[in-house]
């Protein structure tokens, strides 16, 4: 038996359950893995809530880091004893131990900790597509401009730290002044309070006017038209997420005018559909942490137990950087 968090039907952190389950043996193509710390995402409050619906009773959670238990026929990348972690499709890491698809767990290197694993992988691995893979027609190049939302927060930080390394100038958007600041401490270029600036015009000063090569959005409906007006002629928007909820349906008609704009929407599990591709996205990212370019920053940690209160804390936009949820 293993204690597990599941839900049995969508609604608030209130629906959040730690039970007793079972775990069974790994079967063709899957492992076994004992977690030793647990990460906590923006995308685990969409399935919660029923933002995304999926099946019930739903194991919650889509990170962490542990130790390899069992491994199943066909298995040939882990075996019994490595330190490894994962960002995993299906979700159901909120548990002391599981049995998943082996092909989206990678071998941990030694350098890296049990708590940085848990907390990096899905986050890491999204700012590493972005920044590397979702890219306006002709790439970015050292010093061009491009606006980041919820910069303080997971995928925010770390993506501040990322794209000052490869040069990109990165405005990013946080909803306080020590957000802000946490963001400009990180590597952003600049950082806009849009709470209480408006942020179209601060990118039109700061780009004297020319807009910037990209606008990566994972906060939705409040930013949305904003930020495609942020956009230069030919740029990109690459929407990722809806913190504040869906944006309205558009018409493609409205991205001419706007300069011929590109828009795509972009999810990590396209990128980590082959085994090929994620140990290739995760070893860009090891590297990027060995190397002391990126730093995971743990700035809050709960229990598995008191994992309602870490999903309110999350919602409430009170946290910053990554959250790890401890065994
Ligand atoms: P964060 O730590 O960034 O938390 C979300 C942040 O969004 C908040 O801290 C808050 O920052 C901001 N925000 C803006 N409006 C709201 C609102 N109405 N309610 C709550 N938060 C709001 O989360 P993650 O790092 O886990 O994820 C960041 C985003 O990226 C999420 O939207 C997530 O769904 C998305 N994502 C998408 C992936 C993909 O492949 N498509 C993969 C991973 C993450 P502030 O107070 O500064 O505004």
């Amino acid at each position: 038996m293993t204690k597990a968090v599941i839900i049995e039907q969508h609604g608030g952190p209130e629906e959040l359950k730690l039970v007793d389950v079972t775990v069974g043996q790994p079967g063709p193509g899957e492992i076994r893995i004992r977690h030793k710390a647990i990460g906590l995402n923006f995308i685990d409050v969409y399935q919660r809530s029923g933002v995304y619906q999926l099946p019930m009773p739903l194991h919650l959670g889509m990170e962490a880091s542990g130790i390899i238990e069992a491994v199943g026929e066909d298995v040939t990348h882990l075996k019994v004893g490595d330190r490894a972690a994962y960002a995993s499709q299906p979700p159901g890491s909120y548990c002391e131990e599981r049995v998943m698809p082996a092909k989206c767990v990678c071998k941990l290197p030694d350098a890296i900790s049990f708590e940085t694993g848990a907390a990096m992988m899905l986050k890491g691995l999204t700012a590493q597509y972005l920044l590397k893979r979702t890219l306006p027609q002709g790439g970015l190049k050292a010093g061009d401009f491009i606006l980041f939302h919820a910069a303080a927060g997971g995928v925010g930080l770390i993506a501040c730290q990322w794209a000052k390394a490869l040069g990109y100038q990165l405005i990013g958007t946080a909803g306080s002044d020590a957000k802000c600041a946490l963001a400009k401490a990180n590597g952003a270029a600049h950082v806009i309070n849009y709470n209480t600036e408006d942020f179209l015009a601060r990118v039109k000063e700061i780009t004297g006017g020319k807009g910037v090569k990209v606008v990566y959005d994972s906060v939705g409906k409040d930013t949305w038209d904003k930020s495609l007006d942020c956009l230069a002629p030919f740029g990109l928007m690459a929407s990722f997420g809806n913190a504040s909820g869906a944006p309205a349906p558009i018409a493609p008609g409205i991205l001419g005018p706007k300069g011929s704009i590109y828009l795509t929407r972009q999810t990590l599990f396209s990128h980590i559909v082959t085994r090929e591709s994620t140990q290739e996205m995760a070893d860009d990212l090891f590297d990027a942490v060995t190397s002391g370019k990126v730093k995971i920053h743990i700035d809050q940690t709960y229990p598995l137990a008191d994992i309602a209160q870490a999903h309110r804390d999350l919602e409430a936009r009170k946290t910053t950087g990554c959250t790890l949820i401890t065994l």
